[in-house]
């Protein structure tokens, strides 16, 4: 994807930000992402799941639907935390960024 560089951390704020709210799991966040512009392959995607659950940030379980499963992933208080600091942030930022 063009500028990933600048774009990931807020790519992982919005995988928080949905798995703050529900369990999330790796093609529902790619099909989410892509609704806002984002097109991510599961190749990026879902080392960033990992690296995220690695972090304290993210945890999993996985469930099994018949052959296939699936794994689930929500976010820990440490991720409710960050994402409750980043939102500052970014809504510190916006406010500079929207007046120029
Ligand atoms: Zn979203």
């Amino acid at each position: 994807m063009k500028f990933d560089d600048l774009l990931t951390g807020f790519i992982r704020l919005h995988v928080l930000h949905h798995a703050a709210e529900h369990e999330i799991y790796g093609q529902w966040m790619i099909d989410e992402l892509a609704n806002h512009g984002y097109r991510l392959s599961p190749g990026t995607l879902y080392p960033m799941l990992h690296a995220m659950e690695r972090r304290g940030y993210l945890v999993s379980r996985v469930t099994r639907e018949g052959r296939t499963a699936r794994k689930l992933y929500k976010a820990t208080k440490l991720g409710r935390q960050g994402l409750a600091l980043v939102k500052l942030r970014v809504r510190e930022f916006t406010g500079e960024a929207m007046k120029h």
